[in-house]
């Protein structure tokens, strides 16, 4: 029997895909895995400890009769990390701790990711299966914690960024003392320890419509209202101030990597572009022209402008087969824009302009371009729906069904996460969280299936229900599909 001293299992999106075994997997059972943890896992196997790396719903993909419990029957190990990044797996992540103790009563389970770290104390609080929360950088935390765990030390009270009970069941926190000042002492791409990796590899772009998730930095410099990754949601979640960037040198050896092992030839990249980081990009562009890499890149785009000169780079670095560049205005109303500029973020600024430079140069360097909507977003009326269609029409129309005018238009419902600026003072946003607390959390996803929209939005704005809003997104991606099925 293969032993470990500690597997990291990643859960599924959906309640409970053993329900499911009929339905072959796709988009909406998210099998990306946190970008943090092959950096996490590698480093605790550098220190000598045992390492497994499961992904639940990849495991269903491949076999929908594959059976946790019979996995873990056939391992042994001490610690069973959960990540609990994103919101959307609460409940499969809660799931998971019952699977894991009817097979190990005594191991010990532990959470970590943003949303885990927002609701540490509840976690603890509510399920009592659960032993310690990382918060924040993972990295050092997990290391003291499986050294104690491993050596039976039950000396915890020192380890920094975790909340844990101790041995009398009481709730203990320990502050947030780590945050990661320097990422080139960590492995991303460590995928060996994922088991099936080669599939997951080479199957990501077929099932999530992107490819291998590569790291490149920590942190963002901006506010969205709905995202709970932004700068003062990193600040309060994992006490990071500030945006750390990997060196160009080694984001590159880890495209070099993924390209000379597995039969993928793509990557998305993990930070996107601004006008304060462009030349970085410009940098990593050019190592990986040296390299006389053939990849595709998918990359985000976080404000704007984009000049023309960055158009023409990322022209002449990635070949087109899979490459895209996406940005996410949300909205194309200027007042909304401004309101929400205001409230929480002076430079979230989409003007339409600037948009038709982007649909301008995309169409020049035949370089697909998508543009994210979230219909139902704070402060939109019915006026500020209709003109969003008539954007979408005018793409249409003018740019949207030809490989060679590669534009698309992509909408979708947004879950608020925990920790965003809306999610904190709803008020401001004219909105009603309707299940704030953690245990409505878990509750609203209890009841989820795999589709290819979000089919759990947890707010009414003023003007839509959520209801609406999640009609409408339909509406619309639909509408804009001809752009989708012609211009990806
Ligand atoms: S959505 Fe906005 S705040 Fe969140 S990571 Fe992207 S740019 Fe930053």
């Amino acid at each position: 029997m293969k032993t470990y001293d500690i597997i990291f299992i990643h859960a599924p999106i959906i309640a409970d895909l053993e329900k499911n075994t009929s339905v072959k997997i796709r988009r909406g059972a998210y099998i990306f895995i946190p970008m943090g943890i092959f950096a996490i896992a590698d480093y605790l196997e550098r220190e000598g400890f045992g390492v497994k790396i499961i992904n639940y719903p990849l495991e269903k993909y491949i076999d929908p009769q594959w059976s946790l419990s019979e996995y873990l029957k056939s391992i042994e190990f001490k610690i069973c990390a959960i990540d609990l990044h994103w919101i959307h797996n609460s409940f499969g992540a809660i799931h998971i701790i019952r699977k894991v103790k009817e097979v190990y009563p005594n191991a010990k389970i532990v959470f970590g990711g943003y949303s885990a770290s927002y609701y540490h104390k509840e976690l603890l609080q509510y399920y009592k299966n659960i032993d310690c929360v990382i918060k924040g950088d993972g990295e050092i935390p997990l290391l003291e914690y499986t050294k104690a765990i491993t050596r039976q030390s039950s000396n915890l009270e020192d380890i920094p960024n975790i909340s844990y009970k101790n041995n009398r069941d009481n709730i203990r926190i320990n502050p947030i003392r780590y945050v990661a000042k320097d990422l080139d002492q960590l492995n991303f791409t460590n995928v060996e320890l994922l088991k099936n990796h080669r599939i997951y590899l080479e199957e990501s772009r077929k099932i999530m419509g992107i490819s291998f998730n590569l790291a490149v930095g920590r942190g963002c410099p901006f506010n969205c209202p709905l995202c709970g990754g932004g700068q003062r949601a990193q600040q309060k979640i994992s006490c990071r101030k500030k945006v750390i960037l990997r060196s160009p040198e080694k984001v590159v050896q880890d495209i070099t990597k993924i390209l000379d092992n597995y039969n993928t030839n793509s990557v998305f990249f993990g930070h996107g572009t601004y006008p304060a980081n462009l030349s970085y990009w410009k940098r990593i562009f050019k190592l990986i022209r040296n390299e006389k890499l053939d990849v595709s890149g998918d990359i985000e785009i976080w404000r704007l402008p984009l000049p023309k000169e960055m158009w023409r780079e990322y022209f002449k670095t990635f070949n087109r087969r899979h490459s895209s560049i996406s940005i996410s205005p949300r909205t194309t109303s200027a007042r909304v824009q401004q309101k929400i500029a205001k409230i929480c973020d002076p430079t979230f600024q989409f003007p339409i302009s600037q948009l038709q430079d982007l649909i301008k140069n995309a169409t020049l360097f035949r370089m697909p371009l998508r543009i994210w909507l979230s219909l139902g977003y704070p402060f939109q009326t019915y006026g500020d729906i209709l003109r969003d269609f008539k954007f979408t029409m005018n793409c249409l129309l003018k740019n949207g069904t030809s490989t060679i005018k590669p534009i698309t238009i992509m909408s979708e419902p947004y879950y608020i996460f925990p920790g965003s600026p809306a999610f904190e003072a709803p008020k401001k946003f004219d909105i009603d969280l309707t299940h704030p607390s953690l245990l409505q959390i878990v509750d609203s996803f209890k009841n989820s299936s795999i589709s290819f929209f979000y089919n759990v939005i947890n707010y009414n704005s003023k003007y839509f229900s959520g209801h609406t809003i999640q009609t409408i997104n339909k509406l619309l991606f639909l509408f804009a599909a001809p752009m989708f099925l012609t211009g990806s």
